[in-house]
């Protein structure tokens, strides 16, 4: 039996019929089973090789009616990152007034993904 070997389960995200894939796992090589469409093979791919997730957080603001303003990716973020993100917007403060999708940060992390403001303020 070949020792690299991987087996697990996921649940795919792309529709909301949520199919439950099998992956197998040889190396670099991912093989996908149970996926009800393509798109569950390329999701069960990007989870292997690169998963990524929406981050939403907030960033300090000053002059606004609050003192913080929800932000998000524009794009899914490198999950791995993720961490080093949220602490690297902790040192950012914005001045209101911003609009909600202003773009608050345009290369987060050198990912080459923005961050955007969710809200007015
Ligand atoms: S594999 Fe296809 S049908 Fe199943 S949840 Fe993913 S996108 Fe939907």
């Amino acid at each position: 039996m070949d020792m690299n070997l991987q087996n697990q389960q996921i649940i795919c995200v792309a529709c909301p019929k949520g199919c439950r894939l099998n992956i197998q796992r040889d190396g670099d090589q991912v093989l996908v089973s149970n996926q009800g469409c393509k798109r569950g093979v390329e999701y069960a791919n990007g989870e292997m090789k690169d998963p990524r997730r929406m981050v939403a957080t907030t960033v300090r603001i000053q002059g606004g009616r609050h003192p913080l303003l929800p932000v998000y990716t524009a794009t899914p973020f490198p999950k791995a990152r993720i961490k080093d993100l949220l602490a690297s917007l902790r040192s950012v403060q914005v001045q209101a007034p911003v609009k909600e999708g202003q773009v608050i940060l345009e290369n987060a992390l050198d990912t080459g993904i923005p961050i955007l403001a969710s809200r007015d303020m």
